[in-house]
């Protein structure tokens, strides 16, 4: 599979519940899911902290239940934002783990690791299933990777995508780019279109209902270019809300049954949202399904039903929101519903049979499109366009991804006013300058707020950041400045502010923001990736070493009575071999405070004691 000296780049979809690798294979000319160690080709975006060890992934998820306040998930949900965050005070309900706020206001998840607590940021806990799907990469590449694209929803503010790249710089990655996951699943979708011949101008309507987040994107598709017109979306909707509202259903029924409430037991509510969560699954296909979990609270199990009927009736709001987001992407695109030609479904959730009613309801019966894998289609895209951001890849089709910013971008004036600099579903990279005046005689500077969203009133939307500009001291009211906005391909912002007059400057990439991470934080999580990654190595080591000693010993043991029962062995060899075993076990059964070294050298001294006398390879 390696190619020597190959710069790999890979795309990377993180998922709020299950992130996927894929690559693009040039020799191939066609995009590969990578599988993980499970064979599986996504993995879940959990990770667990125990008294010996981190571990990511299935092995975090398998060990939720029983560890369920150490054992963290949906940070997709808290990156880049606020732990004051009504949703976020929301969400804090019902996980299992704690999530406390730092000085800065920033959400930090406490765990308990090697009998510490420790406060990790969701920058941290990205960045950790970040490396574990490099890793994943370079097991099936048989090569180093570096290079990535990130997915993100499209709807992320410049927060949450700032963060995400961070998550990124922690896991030591190069992130040649941040995409709209809507925009790749397109980029998946054209291209299998390509593949089946079918070519000419498209509209497609992407619809993608994931774990934690909902988005939506309408594009257009001439020959090479995939220019997006319109996105909307909702960066807090998806399965795991209706996973909720099963938990507080069931918790509901079985507070009413058994006079128990299980609200407050973590591992409970886990063991139950684990159960409500394949039955959502199986609603997706039967009409009712039922719910069993042993011994839920106490001695008591919890057995019920659920029918198809009234888990729609539990989330049709959800659904009605999926819908009215449709509707605001349709209108912003100028484009009537007539005009979409493919209607493409993404996201685990998109599998749910009342949503595609009602998503087919709104396109007058028009058969959605599913002919691309809805759990894989953006991680595939971002193959695709990691691919094109790799010069050396000769054979990647000469796509070209026009993307829009999601939401309005501007100032605040006198008054509160929030004044637009660039709209929302802007193409972009893009930059734009407007003219302002001062408001006040002899200001000593003039404070920038910059601010994202679509309220009138300034303080109403999302405030980014700010900054002063201190131009000519006694300049009057009107006095002239201007303020460029320039967005990257990454969706990041920068503003500049500057006086003529005075050939004053000033500006930000929206880093005063509170919440988010420092130069110097970004430098000590990239040091505690480090020594993470170390302890992890130290553990595997330590237990390949007990492994390897337990395994010799029961070699030993099985290799005495065979030898024992035909009485060839000399009373002397068999007291030496009997002290050797003991000495094992009693540092076997001190596992926890004997060093990896005692493990090695002690296996190495029983086998050159042993093997001359049993003759054990
Ligand atoms: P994604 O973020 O695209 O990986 O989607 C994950 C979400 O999709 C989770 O909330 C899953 O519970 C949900 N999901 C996956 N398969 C199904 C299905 N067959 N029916 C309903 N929801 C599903």
């Amino acid at each position: 599979m390696a190619e020597q000296n190959k710069e790999w780049a890979v795309g990377i979809d993180l998922g709020t519940t299950y992130s996927c690798v894929a690559v693009w294979l040039e020799e191939h000319c066609r995009v590969e899911i990578i599988h993980n160690d499970q064979g599986c080709r996504t993995t879940p975006s959990s990770v667990a902290f125990t008294e010996n060890q981190r571990l990511i992934g299935d092995a975090a998820k398998n060990q939720a239940a029983i560890n369920p306040t150490n054992t963290v998930f949906d940070v997709k949900r808290l990156i880049g934002r606020r732990y004051s965050d009504p949703i976020i005070q929301d969400d804090l309900k019902l996980w299992p783990f704690k999530v406390i706020a730092d000085s800065d206001d920033k959400p930090m998840i406490a765990v308990s690791y090697q009998g510490q607590e420790k406060h990790i940021s969701a920058e941290e806990i990205s960045s950790m299933i970040l490396t574990k799907m490099r890793e994943t990469a370079e097991a099936y590449l048989e090569s180093g990777v570096k290079n990535v694209v990130v997915t993100v929803p499209a709807y992320f503010n410049d927060s949450q995508r700032q963060a995400t790249k961070d998550a990124g710089t922690i896991a030591g990655l190069n992130v040649m780019r941040i995409i709209n996951e809507p925009t790749a699943a397109a980029l998946a979708y054209g291209l299998d279109k390509r593949a089946k011949c079918v070519v000419g101008e498209r509209n497609i309507f992407i619809f993608d209902l994931g774990g934690g987040t909902f988005d939506v994107s309408l594009l257009s598709i001439k020959g090479d270019v995939f220019e997006v017109k319109a996105t909307a979306g909702d960066t807090h909707l998806g399965g795991e809300d209706m996973d909720n509202r099963m938990v507080k259903y069931f918790v509901e029924e079985f507070k009413r049954k058994n006079k128990v409430d299980i609200n407050g037991n973590p591992r409970a509510l886990r063991r139950l949202r684990t159960a409500c969560e394949r039955a959502k699954r199986t609603l997706s296909y039967a009409v009712d399904t039922t719910i069993e979990v042993d011994a839920l609270s106490g001695s008591i199990d919890f057995c019920s039903s659920i029918s198809r009927a009234r888990f729609e009736e539990l989330n049709l709001d959800l659904f009605k929101r999926c819908m009215e987001t449709v509707d605001r992407c349709l209108v912003d695109s100028k484009m009537d519903k007539s005009d979409v030609d493919d209607v493409v479904l993404v996201g685990g959730s998109s599998r749910i049979p009342k949503v595609q009613q009602l998503l087919q309801d709104y396109f007058k019966g028009k058969e959605l499109c599913m002919s691309i894998n809805p759990d894989e289609a953006v991680a595939y895209g971002a193959a695709i366009q990691a691919a094109l951001l790799t010069k050396s890849n000769k054979f990647v089709p000469n796509l070209v991804l026009l993307d829009v910013t999601p939401l309005s971008l501007g100032i605040s004036l006198k008054g509160d006013l929030m004044s637009v600099v660039i709209p929302r579903n802007t193409t972009i990279p893009v930059e734009k300058k407007k003219g302002y005046e001062r408001s006040e005689d002899f200001q000593s500077s003039v404070s920038i707020q910059v601010y994202e969203g679509e309220r009138k009133r300034a303080s109403d939307n999302n405030l980014l950041g700010f900054f002063n500009l201190y131009g000519t001291p006694y300049a009057l009211r009107g006095h002239p400045l201007t303020v460029s906005f320039s967005i990257d391909a990454d969706g990041i912002l920068s503003v500049i502010a500057e006086e003529e007059s005075s050939g004053s400057k000033n500006g930000i990439t929206v880093t005063n923001d509170k919440g988010r991470l420092s130069t110097q934080q970004i430098m000590r999580m990239i040091q505690d990736a480090e020594i993470y990654k170390a302890e992890d190595q130290k553990y595997q080591k330590k237990v390949q070493a007990i492994n390897a000693l337990d395994d010799f010993v029961y070699m030993i043991r099985k290799a005495i009575d065979d030898v024992d029962n035909s009485n060839k062995l000399h009373s002397r060899d068999k007291t030496k071999i009997n002290m050797a075993i003991a000495e094992a076990r009693k540092l076997l059964d001190a596992s926890q405070q004997t060093e990896t070294v005692v493990f090695v050298d002690h296996l190495n001294e029983v086998k050159s004691l042993i093997e001359p006398i049993l003759r054990i390879n």
